[in-house]
This record gives C-alpha cells, sequence and structure tokens, in this order.
C-alpha cells in the first residue's frame, strides 16, 4: 500500500484506497494508493504554512539550485517513468520520454528565470523631502510569493502539468510551498515524481513542507485543501466543470483567493481564402495530424474549424474525412475522458443541423478506453442558431462549419467564447482585409495563429497558454511559460523602509545588478 507525502513523512495507510487503471486493456494495475486523512490534509498545510516564511526568504540561487537539482533528478529516473506512465496512460515511450524532457526544461527555465532575478519588477521611487507642497515619501515594491499553492494535476501531461509541472515549478520559483493533489489516473507517475522531489529538497536543505502529495477524491481531498486558510493560490488543469467548482468554491472562502483554472478551448480555426489543389491537401493533412495528436487529448485541439461554404467546403470536407479515417483508435488518457468524448460527439450529432460526415467504430479488438476521429461538419446558419455546438468535445473529432460571407463570421466571432488559441489561414492579404475581424477575434483568444496549427505549445517567455473564460478562470495569466510566475506573486510596497532592511532587490546600490524601474 503507498499513502501520501506529508511532507518528508508519509500519510495515512489505513483509509479507503484506489487502484489506477492500465487504459489500453481496463485492467487494474497493482499498487494501492491510500486516500489521505483530513488529518493528513491538515499536516500538509501546518508544515506549508511553517516553509512559506523560510522559502520566501531564499535568494534566487537557492531556488535555482533546487529546481536544477530536480531537472537532473528527473532525468535520472526517465527508464521508470516509461514503465509506470506507459501502463498508466497508455501513453507511448517516446511522448513519455518527450514530456520528461519539457518537465525538466521548465524547471531549468524557472531556475534561470529566478537565477537572473528581473522577474520581481523592482520599482524604486526615491524620497523628494524637499517636493512642494508636500515632501514624497521613499517608496520601493517587488514582487513577493503569495504563500502556499494547491496544485491539481492535469490528466493529459501527467510530468509536465502534474506533482513537478509547470505549475508546481513557477510556485516554487516564485518562492511558495506546493500542496499537489494527485489525479486518479497515475497515481504511480505522481509517486515516483513526489520521492524525487523529497529527495532533491532535503538535499537542497529546503524546509520541510514545501511539498506535499494527497491522494484522494477531488470532491472531498481537492476542496478540502482549496477552502484551507493556509492556502493562497491554486493551479488547475481539467475540465470546465471541476475548474469552476473549484473557483466558485475559492471564491466563496471568508478570504477569496485567486484560481488558475485551464478548463476547456475548441481553438477555432478561420480559413479566410480558398486554397489550391495541393495547398489544400496540405492544410487538411496538418488538421488531422493537429486534431489527432494524443488522441485529441491536448487543450489546444482544433474542436470547430471555420471554412468557405460551396464547392471548395465540400471538397475540403471529402478530403479531410478521408485523412482523419487514417487515424484507427487509441486508448484514450482514462475511462471517464474516453466517455465524456463519446456522451459529447452523441449530443452535437443529435444537434439541429448537425451531419456525421465519419464516426470511427470501435470494435472488440479495441480494448480499454479506445477512441477513434470523428468529422461533423454543419452550416454557419445552424451554428449561430445553436451555441451548444460550441461546447468542448475533448478528443479527435472536428466540427467543420461553412460560412457563406464574412458578415457570418463577425457574428461568430461576437458569440465565441473565450479561447486558448485562434488560428487564421489564408494569403497574407486577408490580414489587412480582414483586419477588424482579427480585431474582434482577439478579444477572444491567448494566442493567435497564422498559418499554423495550435497544437505544440512552445514553452518560452512570450508564449500565452490562456485566456478568456472558459478557456482559463483568469485571462490575465499565462499557465506556460515565464509569465506564469506571475500568477504566484504578489506586488509589496516597502515606504520609508532604512536601506538595510530592505530585500536585496530594491537596496541603494542595487547589489544584485537587477533592471529596475528607478526614480
Ligand atoms: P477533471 O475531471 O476536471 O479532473 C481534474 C482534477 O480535478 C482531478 O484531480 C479531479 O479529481 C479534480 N476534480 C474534478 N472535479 C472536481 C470538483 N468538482 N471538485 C474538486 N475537484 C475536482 O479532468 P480530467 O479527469 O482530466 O478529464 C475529464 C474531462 O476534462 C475531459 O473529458 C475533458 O473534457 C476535460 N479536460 C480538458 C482539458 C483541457 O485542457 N481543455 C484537459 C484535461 C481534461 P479526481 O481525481 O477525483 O477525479
Amino acid at each position: 500500500m503507498e499513502s501520501s507525502f506529508i511532507g518528508y513523512t508519509r500519510g495515512d495507510y489505513s483509509s479507503k484506497s484506489f487502484q489506477a487503471v492500465n487504459p489500453a486493456n481496463g485492467e487494474k494495475l497493482p499498487s494501492h494508493y491510500a486516500f489521505a486523512s483530513d488529518e493528513d490534509v491538515n499536516l500538509a498545510c501546518k508544515l506549508a504554512d511553517q516553509a512559506s516564511l523560510k522559502l520566501a526568504v531564499l535568494s534566487g540561487q537557492e531556488k535555482a539550485k533546487f529546481l536544477r537539482t530536480l531537472a537532473d533528478g528527473i532525468e535520472g529516473i526517465v527508464e521508470d517513468l516509461v514503465g509506470v506512465m506507459t501502463q498508466e496512460t497508455g501513453l507511448p515511450e517516446l511522448r513519455v520520454r518527450g514530456e520528461t524532457g519539457r518537465t525538466c526544461g521548465q524547471l531549468r527555465m524557472f531556475a534561470q528565470l529566478v537565477e537572473d532575478g528581473n522577474w520581481v519588477d523592482a520599482r524604486i521611487d526615491r524620497a523628494q523631502p524637499d517636493r512642494k507642497p508636500l515632501p514624497k515619501p521613499d517608496l520601493r515594491s517587488m514582487l513577493r510569493p503569495v504563500g502556499p499553492v494547491a496544485v491539481f494535476c492535469a490528466s493529459n501531461f501527467p510530468l509536465a502539468f502534474s506533482v513537478a509541472g509547470g505549475d508546481s515549478a513557477s510556485a516554487w520559483a516564485a518562492g511558495c510551498p506546493v500542496i499537489v493533489k494527485a489525479h486518479h489516473a497515475h497515481p504511480g507517475t505522481a509517486l515516483l515524481i513526489a520521492e524525487k522531489v523529497v529527495e532533491c529538497m532535503q538535499q537542497c536543505n529546503w524546509p520541510e513542507g514545501a511539498f506535499s502529495l494527497l491522494f484522494g477524491e477531488g470532491r472531498t481531498i481537492g476542496q478540502a485543501l482549496v477552502s484551507h486558510p493556509v492556502i493562497k493560490a491554486v493551479g488547475f488543469t481539467g475540465s470546465r466543470s471541476g475548474g469552476r467548482a473549484l473557483f466558485d468554491l475559492a471564491s466563496k472562502r471568508p478570504d477569496p483567493i485567486p484560481v488558475f483554472a485551464e478548463m476547456s478551448s475548441v481553438n477555432p480555426v478561420f480559413v479566410l481564402s480558398a486554397m489550391k489543389g495541393e495547398e489544400m491537401d496540405q492544410f487538411a493533412e496538418g488538421l488531422a495530424g493537429s486534431a489527432n495528436l494524443g488522441v485529441g487529448q491536448f487543450c489546444t485541439n482544433p474542436g470547430i474549424v471555420f471554412h468557405p461554404a460551396g464547392e471548395w467546403g465540400e471538397n475540403f470536407t471529402e478530403v479531410y474525412a478521408e485523412k482523419m479515417k487514417v487515424t484507427k483508435p487509441c486508448p484514450m488518457l482514462h475511462q471517464g475522458i474516453k466517455d465524456a468524448y463519446e456522451t459529447g460527439l452523441n449530443g452535437l450529432s443529435s444537434c439541429n443541423g448537425i451531419d456525421v460526415v465519419y464516426r470511427s467504430t470501435i470494435n472488440e479488438n479495441d480494448l480499454g478506453s479506445a477512441a477513434g476521429p470523428a468529422v461533423l461538419r454543419t452550416t454557419a446558419t445552424s451554428f449561430l442558431a445553436d451555441k451548444s455546438m460550441m461546447e468542448e468535445v475533448f478528443g479527435p473529432s472536428t466540427l467543420l462549419v461553412g460560412y457563406d460571407s464574412i458578415e457570418e463570421l463577425f457574428e461568430v466571432s461576437r458569440i465565441l467564447e473565450g479561447q486558448l488559441t485562434i488560428s487564421i489561414f489564408g494569403d497574407s492579404s486577408v490580414l489587412h482585409e480582414q483586419e477588424s475581424l482579427l480585431s474582434e477575434l482577439e478579444i477572444k483568444a491567448g494566442r493567435l495563429l497564422f498559418n499554423q496549427f495550435p497544437t505544440g505549445v512552445e514553452v518560452c517567455p512570450s508564449i500565452v497558454h490562456g485566456g478568456p473564460y472558459p478557456a482559463t478562470t483568469d485571462a490575465r495569466s499565462t499557465s506556460v511559460g515565464t509569465g506564469a510566475i506571475l500568477r504566484f506573486a504578489r506586488p509589496v510596497c516597502y515606504q520609508g523602509f532604512p536601506n538595510d532592511f530592505l530585500p536585496d532587490e530594491l537596496k541603494e546600490g542595487n547589489p544584485l545588478g537587477l533592471q529596475r524601474c528607478e526614480a
């Protein structure tokens, strides 16, 4: 029996337990994981609270040392991860290795960010005692950690958005303790990483409580964590219903806290000019590749395509369906996601004005939670009449929507919900011709792409992986890239403090050599 990590020790073994299921064959995996008890949650929070003040005074170098040690440590267990994670998720070995690389890359990216130190946005307004009519006081501000952060592991990124993924890395980089709620679908993967986190924290002399890992249900353990007074912010990737429930819970606390939930996005693609022959074929090929990537389980999966109706639209639909048919059913990450996919497809298929062009059939050889591609189509008129067509169907399906005029696209853009991405395809003249449409679309998405597909999120300083609701619960944030650290920091201003008592970032003489905004 395995149990939670409460600081550096293990939690309660006595409560009920669960097992992961291999989505490739539907069989339960042997290890049992005990649900965290209420005492476990309380102790994890108490330790996090105590660790909070100690983490807040760590230097950028001390934080960078841990983040790099952890990256090295995770790289060192990649063979173990391949063994456990492929069984728990049905993901291929190549993906496990690739996601390990991304996870370690993120940790090192944040290490470099905090070592450099400029992220704290130091601002200095020196005193002007002789200013008339009133003297100006000395004011200095910078970003400081918010305090303990609750992180929910994402089913679709068992490494890069789970125990030591982007949310945790950015919170630690900001100087915040992290309490992770494991996902029920990949507890063994979570445990392997947690063991490494604890080992590296001890090696780097980080305080106990800077990390805990809780096994258990979202509706009990997860909600208890988000409601706990010690928790000051939440990072989440998952369903709209789950993210919204946590956001509502956090907002109703006596002291509401921010929830950075990344939830649902159909990542619309707008085809603004009718491509010819080979070009259209390449577009259809690229779109099918993007829609089927990871069995459609990427948050940036292109779910809806708006294209010119008429003869071009008919041809394109035919070509696209043929490309999608090539991909055979594969296991989705867990049975719940597969059921949600099938339910979503059934719902969409039954809407007025929807034709099912292709829906792959699952036969007895497709074991476990296997699902395959689907192509549906409708007209912009029908789409505008039924907003439920806009809802995310998480998986490898595409809804093709034929439009007759640019005016219809303006109407679509007005009813469109918030998105992580919107992709525009056409020759470069459309950017000039449709400038006002682009302005409308910009309001709806965190990332706009031109002649590129939305999957394959680059991890770098300029990326934005966020967007207006329901893509996220806070359109001002990104969960990928260095900007993610800002979710777990808040500005603090020091007025009239003697130099010795100021943080080094704000001291006279600029001992850390930062780029500061000074007056
Ligand atoms: P999920 O059901 O939202 O679960 C994510 C995490 O949140 C799990 O730890 C879960 O706990 C917890 N949780 C869920 N509902 C909760 C609630 N009401 N209160 C507290 N905690 C709650 O997401 P999932 O399992 O990853 O996938 C389910 C569906 O989410 C998919 O079919 C898809 O529609 C959507 N999804 C979207 C994205 C995206 O990026 N757009 C990514 C992943 C999933 P348990 O461990 O108890 O389940």
